[in-house]
């Protein structure tokens, strides 16, 4: 934590150098001084502070400067750090200055040239205020804050990355944050370019991209090398497990996730299924626990970068991302995992990020305490989420279109629904479409039976309606099923000319797909089991086939 900062702004360069001196004899331990010869200067001072988060725990300002009078300084100063003690430098012709300021600014003292000796005309006075400023303030996050307004789709998707990718962050509303408004009103875009991400260094990005987003917070965003042995596609459980098996065992291996390590099963509350953990874990834990453990072992973890295709040319397996890089390698898995599907109604487009969000959305928690949401969605991913708003929502309510939550949902998820008062479940409903100006106020829940139109007040919809694969950059290129998941091994189907694209041999191994070198695992791959034991599984299994093909070449 920075030390909390005394601003002193004299335009008479010996004065300034006097006050400097005697305050830095008493105050140095405790304070960073900083001078400004200038109001202008001073206010540059006190702005670049705020921008890195720091404190000013007090400003003296000598009246008598010609540009900007310091009772003009601390009027602007104040606004941007409001705790701050203000004191002027007077002299005796100006006292009734000061005593005017005392009632413009709530100035907390005046002091008159010259205070000799300091020990008893400066320091007691400041020793008092700067204690009473001590107990009074709460020294600032030295972080990564996040500026914005509450219901702002760009601000969700800057903190959720933030937190999925367990960067520390502060998140600070600007309607109720009256000094980081001023601050962000000033700089270019003003309040009309939300949020503003300010950085411990002084910098900050306006609507940050999440590629600048992750290079801005030290994430790894460039390969470290021309070629690899293996590149993983997506860091969901199976990629991570793949990485840290290829790599512990001497592959140079990179793995190339969009958004954050741990794909779905990063987002889960508590998954209570996984092997060891008998009190469960979060998705945010078992993530954390697999990326550092396959760095440890040597695998380069892309974040924020997205591959758009991949293409073969013998012995190499090339993949594009989509700043254009291309990415050599002599093998590539794909575990690209699945997305939630999307919700079609009228009126969901313009409130997702406002109140819509799909899956679960962890960092809004705090957001809707106290107030009624909804899940829509009856499998577990969907119970999960429940049970997990439920200790900050006041009513949540579930919106199931089966007749009873049992076929697809876990028996000990069912029970532990029914078993928390503030949830309800309506079943055999739809969402019909939902509404609200600034953000989601309705939701119109149709009965699947009936027809009959319900309209529900809710804060928050967060939607669980089952997940399509993410094979788009494969298309045309590997064996996919009618849905989308990747055909591997005996799976891939076989004319008379044998497997398309298929100039080997032998057989494909399992989780290799129809062109050899490039394998699949986890949820994306056809007949796989999707759960996150499987896709460890699978991620971990394939290694042994992929040293197999690595011998080959
Ligand atoms: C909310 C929720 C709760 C769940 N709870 C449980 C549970 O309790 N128990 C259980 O067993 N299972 C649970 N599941 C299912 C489980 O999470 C999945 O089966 C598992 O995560 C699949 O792992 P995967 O690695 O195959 O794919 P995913 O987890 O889907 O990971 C795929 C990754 O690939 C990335 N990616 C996609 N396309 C690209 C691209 N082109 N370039 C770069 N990266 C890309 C994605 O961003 C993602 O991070 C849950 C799922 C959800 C959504």
């Amino acid at each position: 934590m920075a030390k909390p900062t005394i601003v002193c702004v004299d335009d008479d360069t010996e004065v300034l150098g006097a006050i400097e001196r005697d305050l830095r004899q008493h105050y140095r331990n405790e304070f960073r001084l900083i001078k400004a010869s200038s109001g202008r200067e001073g206010l540059e001072v006190a702005t670049q502070l705020k921008q890195r988060g720091q404190s000013i725990a007090l400003f003296l300002a000598d009246q008598r400067m010609p540009e900007m009078s310091g009772t003009e300084f601390l009027t602007e100063a104040i606004k941007l750090h409001p705790d701050a003690c203000k004191v002027l430098l007077t002299a005796y012709a100006d006292t009734e200055a000061a005593i005017v300021s005392i009632n413009k600014i709530n100035l907390d003292h005046y002091l008159m040239k010259p205070w000799d000796p300091p020990e008893e005309k400066l320091y007691p006075v400041l020793d008092d205020l700067l204690s009473k400023w001590s107990m009074r303030v709460r020294l600032p996050f030295d972080g990564i804050r996040v500026a914005g307004t509450r219901f702002s789709p760009q601000s969700f998707e800057v903190k959720d990355f933030l937190s999925r990718n367990q960067v520390p962050y502060q998140w600070v509303d600007i309607d109720e944050d009256a000094p980081t408004r001023e601050l962000v009103s000033s700089m270019e875009g003003g309040l009309s370019k939300l949020p503003v991400v300010l950085f411990p260094d002084g910098s900050h990005l306006t609507v940050p991209t999440t590629l600048e987003l992750a290079e801005k917070a030290g994430l790894q965003i460039r390969a470290n090398r021309p070629f690899y042995d293996l590149v993983i596609v997506g860091g969901g459980p199976a990629g991570l497990a793949n990485a840290v098996y290829g790599a512990s065992e001497g592959l140079r291996t990179l793995l190339v996730e969009q958004k954050a390590f741990g794909g779905q099963a990063g987002t889960s509350s508590r998954i209570e299924n996984y092997l060891g953990f008998p009190a469960g874990i979060t998705g945010a834990d078992l993530a954390q626990r697999a990326t550092a453990q396959a760095r440890r072992f040597g695998a380069e973890m892309l974040t924020a970068q997205e591959v758009v295709s991949l293409r073969r040319e013998d012995p190499y397996r090339i993949v594009k991302l989509s700043d254009g890089t291309e990415i050599s390698s002599f093998t590539v898995l794909i575990s690209t995992g699945m997305e939630v599907k999307k919700l079609e109604v009228p009126g969901i487009e313009p409130l997702i990020g406002i109140g819509v969000y799909y899956g679960a959305a962890l960092s809004e928690a705090a957001t809707y305490r106290g107030h009624d949401i909804c899940i829509v969605g009856g499998a577990n991913s969907a119970g999960q989420g429940a049970l997990f708003f439920s200790r900050y929502a006041r009513k949540v309510t579930m919106l199931v279109r089966a007749a009873n939550l049992s076929p697809s949902m876990s028996m000990y998820l069912v029970e532990r629904i029914q078993a928390t008062k503030n949830i309800e479940v309506i079943n055999k409903v739809e969402v019909a479409s939902v509404s609200g100006t600034e953000k989601l106020e309705h939701i119109d829940v149709r009965n699947v039976e009936t027809g009959k139109e319900d309209r529900l007040d809710a804060s928050a919809m967060f939607i669980f309606i089952g997940a399509a694969p993410r094979s788009d950059m494969v298309a045309g290129v590997l064996e996919r099923d009618e849905k989308g998941f990747i055909l591997t091994g005996p799976d891939l189907p076989r004319t008379a000319r044998g497997i398309r694209s298929w100039n080997l041999e032998r057989d494909p191994y399992l989780f290799e797909t129809n062109i050899p070198g490039v394998f699949a695992a986890g949820d994306i791959r056809a007949s796989a089991n999707r759960r996150v034991a499987a896709a460890v599984g699978e991620g971990s299994a394939a290694i042994y086939t992929i040293h197999r093909y690595l011998q080959t070449v």
